[in-house]
């Protein structure tokens, strides 16, 4: 299925496009030219001083829906710009909506991986938490279970963010190990698969080469580092020697008194063992991530992960015999066949455990994924309610338990109404 838009002026797609495709998830978007097209959409806008005139029509069928809007600018120079496309987008977004019947994206005409940064933003500008929320809700059309959602975030988020002059001395430093032991049946990831017995001196070689460039910029702009992110891929295929050599060189060109977060992506169970976690804990890593995706051992099979829930149990009593006091369990709703049942399961049993953080994904189906190569990009979309009362069920169940959402990002490809949420204990 086609939908052709039409622009006056032209880049005035860049703005809105995102929102079509959220309306038209299934349908494919071209500009301009006579086509032979399921729905067609045309908007325009004129900007006179402090007021833009816009004016849209889509066409799809017998429906024809038409908006006119003249809106004031109301903001300082600096600002005219970005305020301009917040009421584009905002034009659009009730058009498509009107159009439609129902909302498009209860995240509003926020379309991007980080919709807490604006409330920060606004934070920062002196502005109250209920005017905030006051303002997702009427100038972002936000859902106002979102707002709230994003506020709560945000409360729990702005104390820890660094800010003045730390946050222009310091950098965080992501080292990327791009092998993994088997490939997930969702993985876009452009990395490898480990053999037991591979070497992976060669790719160790050159990842030291970059940490050297990158530590010589670093000394010339005079920044230290504040966090260090190992992860991957699957960085603990690596073997306790090569473990040991990537962290002399860390600790040789990045680690200092300033490093105040270390963290290793432990991810698949079947690379840990008790001696692995205590190297890396003596090393300085100050927190670890054990990633079941679900407690579901006939689901682990279906998606290509060659451990077990026992597994998972097993790696989260040697890391804290290790002695992590940081651990942290990414979890996945939206896995092939799984439903309430399985959610609440891999919850009380994560509970059981009590990492300090959980991280709950939303499984978006990437382009490249033997998954959406399978099944298609929209596999998790048909299954859109049970996926979002999992999200509900266990965000439900993490709060019960003190947990706190603490982060949240978006992806590309995720279902209009979902997120990833970062929970941790106090
Ligand atoms: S562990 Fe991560 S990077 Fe590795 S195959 Fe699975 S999804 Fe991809």
């Amino acid at each position: 299925m086609l939908i052709q838009t039409t622009f006056q002026p032209e880049d005035l797609y860049n703005a809105v496009h995102e929102l079509i495709r959220m309306a038209y998830p299934k349908h494919d978007l071209c500009q301009g030219g006579p086509q032979q097209a399921d729905v067609k959409l045309h908007m325009e806008m004129q900007v006179v001083q402090q007021q833009v005139a816009l004016t849209g029509c889509i066409v799809e069928g017998n429906k024809r829906t038409v908006r006119e809007e003249k809106l004031d600018i109301i903001t300082s120079e600096n600002n005219r710009r970005s305020e301009t496309n917040r009421l584009i987008r905002r034009f659009a977004y009730d058009l498509l909506v009107e159009h439609k019947g129902y909302s498009i994206n209860s995240y509003g005409i926020l379309t991007g991986m980080r919709p807490v940064k604006l409330a920060h933003l606004l934070l920062d500008q002196g502005m109250r938490p209920a005017q905030i929320n006051r303002q997702l809700k009427d100038n972002f059309r936000m859902s106002p279970d979102k707002a709230d959602l994003i506020m709560e975030v945000a409360a729990n988020e702005y104390p820890h963010l660094v800010r003045g002059q730390e946050s222009q001395d310091t950098v965080g430093l992501y080292v990327g190990i791009p092998f993994c032991p088997t490939r997930c049946y969702y993985c876009s990831f452009p990395g490898a698969i480990y053999q037991p017995g591979d070497s992976l001196q060669v790719f160790l070689t050159a990842l030291q080469r970059e940490m050297d460039a990158i530590a010589q910029c670093l000394k010339e702009t005079g920044k230290t580092v504040q966090s260090i992110y190992i992860g991957g891929g699957t960085p603990t295929v690596l073997s306790e020697a090569e473990l040991q050599q990537l962290f002399e060189h860390l600790h040789r060109l990045f680690i200092s008194a300033a490093t105040r977060e270390i963290t290793v992506e432990a991810g698949r169970p079947d690379t840990l063992s008790l001696s692995k976690l205590k190297l890396l804990k003596e090393a300085g890593t100050n927190r670890i991530c054990i990633n079941p995706q679900t407690m579901n051992d006939e689901t682990l099979v279906k998606i290509g992960r060659a451990h077990d829930r026992e597994g998972v149990v097993q790696s989260v009593i040697w890391a804290k015999e290790a002695g992590f006091k940081q651990i942290n369990m990414d979890l996945i709703v939206g896995l092939p066949d799984e439903g309430k049942q399985d959610y609440q399961r891999t919850a009380e049993e994560i509970l059981a455990l009590a990492p300090e953080n959980i991280t709950v994904h939303t499984l978006a189906v990437k382009r490249g994924s033997p998954m959406a190569e399978k099944e298609g990009r929209e596999s998790v979309g048909n299954r859109i309610k049970t996926v979002q009362e999992g999200l509900n069920m266990m965000g439900n169940m993490f709060r019960d338990s003190n947990y706190q959402p603490y982060y949240l990002y978006r992806q590309k490809y995720m279902q209009a109404s979902m997120e990833n949420i970062g929970y941790s204990l106090p």
